[in-house]
């Protein structure tokens, strides 16, 4: 027997980063939108803890005990008094280190493949503790749609979406790691007194009606910087993208993924084929939002 779940990846339409606080974490005003592109992840009964990986990244993602999928299996089994075994397969269509929490989509979707799996039975809030403890962008892999996540991004409160957005996901070549990220942030403002974060009720508003025009205007992430610095190549992509017609384009999180907003969905084909032809990125995904948290299938 195997449990399928499938899980979403996410953009962040506005991350607003606070001052360095003295554990290093950062305090965040995170507004999570889950987006159409997903990874599967089946479990299965096996001799012990196990993972394999499929797709055009696989190669690039830890098979080993470090993978959020097989930490996610142990600390479920953990808390039950389980031996993990299980065989985790990964068919990994999300971007890895790109910026879109794709190992956080992974670990939700491992915890929710072994609940059914195990006949556990475990309450939404009990499988959101455990997404907590696997790290900040988790708890959102689970529940999809749309959120703003504040303390380091981890307490979701959701949010109402009133239509469909359509977006083009720009891949670019590599990775750019997270903590590295948000070192360089630390750097560009260490003169700097940074304000509290907190969300802005023009983006709050714009998802609730679901309107483009007034999502473009209100997107916002304060690592951009920070990832141009660090992969100042990106500015190239955000031009193709801007002129191909897109509403928005902004980095995706800690990048180097970038997300362009379209006005629907032919916009986005559009200019996901503009942006294919320019060179600037490896690869161009339309896909539209908000999308379901992480579902068994
Ligand atoms: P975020 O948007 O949450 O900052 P990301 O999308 O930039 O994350 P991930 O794809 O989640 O980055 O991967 C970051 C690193 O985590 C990888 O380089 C890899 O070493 C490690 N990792 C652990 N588990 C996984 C997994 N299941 N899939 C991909 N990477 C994983």
């Amino acid at each position: 027997m195997s449990v399928t779940v499938r899980v979403p990846a996410k953009v962040n339409v506005q991350l607003a980063v606070g001052g360095a606080r003295p554990d290093g974490f950062h305090d965040l005003a995170n507004v999570f939108l889950a987006v159409g592109l997903y990874d599967e992840v089946t479990v299965s009964a096996a001799p012990s803890l196990t993972v394999t990986c499929s797709g055009p990244d696989a190669a690039q993602v830890p098979l080993d005990r470090t993978n959020l999928a097989a930490r996610a299996a142990e600390l479920l089994a953990a808390r039950h008094g389980l031996s993990p075994d299980v065989h985790i397969h990964i068919d990994k269509d999300i971007p890895v280190a790109g910026g879109m929490a794709g190992g956080s989509a992974d670990g939700a979707g491992a915890l929710l493949a072994c609940d059914a799996l195990w006949g556990l039975g475990s309450s939404r809030a009990e499988l959101l503790s455990i997404c907590a403890e696997l790290g900040s962008d988790v708890p959102f892999s689970l529940v999809g749609g749309a959120a703003l996540g504040t303390g380091r991004g981890e307490r979701l409160t959701e949010l109402a979406v009133g239509g469909d957005f359509h977006w083009v996901f720009a891949v670019a070549d590599g990775g750019l790691s997270t903590p590295a990220v948000y070192g360089e942030f630390d750097r560009l403002n260490a003169s700097v007194a940074v304000p509290a974060p907190t969300a802005s009720p023009a983006l709050l508003e714009a998802l609730r009606t679901g309107e483009a025009t007034a999502l473009a205007g209100a997107l916002a992430n304060d690592l951009q910087p920070a990832a141009l610095s660090l992969r100042p190549s990106l500015s190239a992509t955000l031009a193709a993208g801007m002129s191909a017609g897109a509403l928005a384009g902004i980095v995706s999180g800690s990048g180097p993924t970038t997300a362009f907003l379209a006005k629907d969905a032919d916009g986005a084909a559009s200019i996901a084929e503009s942006l294919t032809a320019s060179g600037t990125c490896r690869a161009a995904r339309p896909t539209s939002s908000p999308a379901r948290g992480a579902t068994v299938l």
